[in-house]
């Protein structure tokens, strides 16, 4: 097990695009072209789904990646972070290849290798980073930091392109590039959510709509406790949940399990019986996606609590049937429940990261006690609870 420290104080930037224009100035001897940001992301439900064609609802953080940058005309791209050691990495446009960078540069740079792989007139660039996402914490700051490189390179070269084709090039950057099999959802989050609303996306046709969800108006809040652990088993278990799900969908005759209906799950288990894994694989993504739509009609009714329920029945089909939590997140979740909150649910990838906790205003600071003195007890590293108050996705901030 290994503890992640967040780089940076997991706080907003008051003054980010100046003070990251000043950052860039001292980087790079020069005032900055541009200053442009994009968000951390929680997933409010929907887990998994995306690779599978299906439903996700996530919202963008007040956290953001920050990004200062000037075009160069010389094929340079010199990348530097705040929070990342080493100094300034240079590569050239040229010569960029899949996993040629290395290391956080490699998701930059992946950006500009997907847009040229695509054909688009993308050149040299300096650019300089700052950021409060907290980065392995299923918050998704690999997607914060692609695509506010994408929009500053958009914007830089005047390329034009849609937020939801910014999108698809970073994930193309983080699949093909960095070499991380993530889905759409978390770069989709990054660059389409708005203020106030969370983000209805159907992976398979890209399709979304932008769901009021006005916590504080209904005396609500959203807390994310980020348990700042990742357990490594993390990584190769994503690549196996994938294959498992792929697997499933083969022998049900679907070229994804989003086609299977939530009514048909019962005539679809039993096909699986010679594979209890791959069953109770298919078995959380097909009540997940059925979930996401419960949770969206709920909301349109205007009835936020009643999500709750859906939530922690969320975590237990991804604790016992999908198998990607762990005592940290159980223990978060457990705890919040009893403690009065509405619902709660492990968030992102699994094996540490961060849960998602809806409560009453009023219990808010009992439930973050409850789960703070709980790990406590149990000798695990002190969380981090913040309230996630559905923020803005990528734009230009100077
Ligand atoms: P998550 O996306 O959940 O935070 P990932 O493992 O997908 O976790 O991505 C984290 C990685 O992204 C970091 O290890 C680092 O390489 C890179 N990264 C993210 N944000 C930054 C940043 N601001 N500066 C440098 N590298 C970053
Ligand atoms: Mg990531």
């Amino acid at each position: 097990m290994t503890v992640h420290e967040a780089a940076v104080p997991a706080t907003e930037h008051p003054h980010g695009a100046p003070r990251t224009a000043a950052a860039f100035r001292a980087v790079y001897g020069a005032a900055p072209e541009g200053v442009w940001a994009a968000p951390g992301r929680v997933n409010l439900i929907g887990e998994h789904t995306d690779y599978n064609d299906g439903f996700v609802m996530p919202l963008a953080l007040p956290h953001t990646t920050i990004a200062a940058a000037s075009a160069r005309p010389d094929g340079v791209l010199r990348l530097h972070s705040g929070g990342a050691e080493g100094g300034v990495v240079e590569l050239r446009v040229d010569d960029l290849r899949p996993a040629s960078g290395g290391g956080w540069a490699a998701y930059p740079a992946g950006i500009a290798w997907a847009m040229r792989e695509a054909g688009l007139p993308v050149g040299g660039a300096d650019l300089h980073f700052d950021s409060t996402v907290p980065t392995g914490a299923g918050l998704s700051s690999s997607a914060a930091l692609e695509v506010v490189t994408a929009l500053a390179l958009n914007d830089l070269y005047a390329l034009g392109l849609e937020p939801l084709r910014l999108a698809r090039l970073a994930q193309r950057a983080e699949n093909a590039f960095v070499g991380v099999p993530c889905g759409i959802m978390d770069q989709t989050a990054a660059a389409c959510c708005t203020p106030g609303h969370a983000l209805f996306l159907d992976a398979r046709d890209l399709s979304l709509r932008q769901v009021p969800f006005d916590l504080a108006g209904e005396g609500l809040r959203l807390l994310v406790v980020d348990t700042r652990v990742k357990h490594e088993l993390g990584d190769g278990a994503y690549a196996e949940r994938r294959a498992g799900c792929e697997r499933g969908a083969r022998a049900l005759g679907v070229s994804a399990l989003r086609e299977v209906p939530h009514a048909l799950l019962p005539e679809a288990l039993p096909k699986l019986a010679g594979e209890p894994v791959v069953q109770d694989l298919v078995r959380h993504i097909v009540t997940e996606n059925h979930r996401v739509e419960e949770v969206v009609a709920r909301l349109d009714a205007g009835d936020t609590r009643a999500i709750g329920p859906l939530l922690t029945e969320g975590h237990r089909s991804l604790r016992d049937d999908f198998k990607i939590s762990c005592v940290e997140l159980d223990l978060a979740v457990d705890t919040a429940v009893a403690a009065g909150a509405l619902g709660a649910r492990m968030t992102g990838g699994g094996f540490g990261g961060s849960a998602v906790v809806l409560v009453e205003e009023a219990d808010a600071q009992r439930v973050t006690d409850a789960v703070t003195t709980a790990f406590a007890a149990a000798g695990h590293t002190a969380p981090r609870i913040f309230t996630a108050v559905p923020g803005a996705g990528a734009c230009r901030l100077a």
